[in-house]
């Protein structure tokens, strides 16, 4: 990073820094915040006050944007790329958010090159260099059932990292100590046995949706992974693995010193 960027960097943060009472309640209430060392939740606070300075959130359909819903968008965004650093968010700067889903129309050829009309209700939606376009109402129900694993926010968070290095495939820009293969075999292995089940009517393990394609997949897995890690872990404990060194995260780590917590205090200490 350049020497203007990082005195930008330092600047925003010291001038615009997300107000504590307002930090503190979004913390509170964010299922996914519990859990985060003191170090994390600083860095994690950084990260949402540059998100919340380097996009411009808009609320269509009449929808009214408080502070609040903003900084819970901006901490669910920026949790994934608390390992990998902002300059994995850069690039887009809008942020639209719906009141519920919202229809998409679409115009997709088939095979033959004729055209059809498609007409979609989607939670949320994002573009490579595109805005990332959200239900509220998603993300709300999201929250009140964290233990579901879904998280639109991340969803499309993960599609976004997904084409830093191409199209949307279900692979991201690896580390370099990543082995290529391994995080190859292990999604593509996991992606085929949940193909298999939705294929044959059985219950699948994960959201199917993640069935629809290795993007999806690897979308989908990511909301797991922060949202209700132990469900990932139990049934992909490779694909875990390889999101944890992607991620550079463990949430599962997080989750069970959160219960240790728990138990010996009777109290969460949520700040
Ligand atoms: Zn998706």
């Amino acid at each position: 990073m350049n020497i203007f960027k990082r005195l930008r960097i330092r600047h925003i943060l010291r001038r615009y820094p997300v107000p504590c009472d307002l930090w503190r309640q979004a913390v509170k209430t964010l299922p996914v915040a519990q859990g985060l060392s003191a170090v994390e939740k600083a860095h994690l606070r950084e990260l949402a006050t540059l998100f919340l300075r380097d996009k411009k959130f808009s609320g269509a359909q009449g929808l009214q944007l408080t502070d609040a819903m903003c900084l819970t968008i901006a901490v669910l965004a920026c949790l994934p790329v608390l390992g990998l650093g902002f300059g994995c968010l850069s690039g887009w700067t809008e942020v639209i958010v719906y009141p519920e889903a919202f229809r998409v129309a679409r115009e997709e050829p088939d095979d033959a090159g004729v055209v059809h009309f498609t007409e979609q209700e989607l939670d949320g939606e994002s573009w490579s260099r595109g805005p990332l376009i959200l239900s509220w109402q998603a993300i709300e129900q999201d929250l009140e059932d964290s233990r579901s694993g879904r998280n639109v926010v991340i969803h499309e968070i993960a599609h976004k990292l997904d084409v830093l290095n191409g199209p949307a495939d279900g692979y991201p820009p690896l580390h370099r100590f990543m082995d290529l293969k391994q995080w190859t075999l292990s999604l593509a292995t996991a992606y085929r046995t949940l193909v298999r089940q939705v294929e044959r009517h059985h219950h699948p393990c994960l959201d199917p949706y993640a069935a629809a394609s290795p993007a999806e997949f690897f979308a989908v897995v990511s909301e797991y992974f922060f949202c209700a890690p132990d469900i990932l872990q139990t049934h992909f404990p490779e694909v875990y693995r390889q999101l944890q060194l992607y991620y550079r995260q463990h949430p599962l780590q997080r989750n069970r010193s959160e219960t240790d917590k728990v138990q010996s205090n009777g109290t969460i200490d949520q700040f």
